[in-house]
């Protein structure tokens, strides 16, 4: 079922994202957490896959096992700057052989030049979107930054090039995590001036280990408002404290969304079906799924 579909059908809807695997041997974890996740019955869930080739090679198959074996829809990641256009048209070859509709189509992070030569065939992720829109019928998302990609000069600069992404072809947008719904909701009022009028899905991030917020925080440049900086500091040594503080902002923050009429929230759920499964349980009331 294409995402585009789900976000007209349905009044409120929550989807998470899983990470593939690094190895083979720890494929059969992750397909554990897929149908723990999957028992949730989120909209769909998404399935990221590695810019630098680390975990790519299993996003697919983690895709059909979200899809195929646990009837949710699938929404697989790909990334294309590090990548030959060969390889990528081969991973959507094999996405449609999984009869798997929906594509977050992503440019990826440009690794550092001691990493490895890149091939230099992609350069931004609209790029990919005319590739996928060229190989199939694939309903595409796209990524958005509400505090603005950290590469950009500017918000204005980064919404020229959205809005050029989103004419390329993409059918939704998902956000970068936010930690403060006052920036979301300015970026919805900018994206309506920038005529950008596909839905926009809110990415939310429980935060409950105070080391992995810290190095999100310095790699999206990401705001932590005051109020999250005192949580993290204050639980940073007790990690049950942490966990349950960060459960119950992400709980309040989603609630705080949906109250505001946002009706589709993508918890960044980072392969802990615990972790969704509070959330999900703090939302049954306004969350229901048949
Ligand atoms: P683009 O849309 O191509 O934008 C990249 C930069 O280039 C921006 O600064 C933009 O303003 C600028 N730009 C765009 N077009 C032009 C143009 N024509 N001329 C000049 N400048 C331009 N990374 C992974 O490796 N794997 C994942 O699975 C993954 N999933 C993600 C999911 C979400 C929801 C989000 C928000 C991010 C995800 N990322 C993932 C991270 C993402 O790959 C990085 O943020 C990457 O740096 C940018 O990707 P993009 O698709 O937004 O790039």
């Amino acid at each position: 079922m294409k995402i585009s579909d789900i976000l007209q059908k349905e009044k409120i809807g929550l989807s998470c994202e899983l990470f593939p695997p690094k190895t083979g041997s720890q494929l059969g974890n992750v397909k554990e957490v897929v149908k723990e996740m999957a028992q949730l019955k989120p909209s769909y869930m998404s399935i990221t896959y590695g810019a630098s080739g680390g975990t790519s090679e299993y996003t697919v198959n983690i895709a059909d096992e979200i899809q195929n074996t646990n009837h949710i829809p699938a929404l697989a990641h790909l990334t294309c700057v590090s990548s030959t256009r060969e390889k990528v048209h081969d991973v959507i070859r094999q996405l449609k052989e999984s009869k798997i509709d929906n594509i977050l189509a992503l440019r990826g992070d440009i690794p550092s030049e001691t990493d490895f030569p890149l091939p230099e065939q992609y350069r931004y992720a609209s790029e990919l979107i005319y590739d996928i829109k060229s190989m199939g019928d694939f309903c595409i998302g796209g990524a958005c930054y509400p505090e603005g990609h950290p590469e950009s000069g500017s918000i204005r600069e980064d919404l020229v090039y959205l809005k050029e992404k989103v004419d390329a072809g993409c059918d939704f947008l998902t956000t970068q995590m936010f930690f403060d719904n006052n920036i979301y909701y300015n970026f919805m009022y900018k994206l309506l001036q920038k005529n950008i009028t596909v839905p926009v899905v809110a990415g939310i991030m429980p935060v409950t280990n105070a080391v992995q917020i810290k190095r999100i925080i310095a790699l999206s440049g990401n705001m932590l408002p005051a109020r999250f900086q005192a949580i993290v500091e204050r639980f940073a040594d007790e990690p049950a404290a942490m966990r349950q503080a960060g459960i119950a902002c992400a709980t309040e923050q989603i609630i705080d969304l949906i109250a505001n009429g946002v009706n589709h929230v993508h918890i960044y759920t980072m392969n802990r079906p615990d972790v969704a499964g509070e959330i999900f349980g703090n939302l049954s009331e306004i969350f229901i799924r048949k």
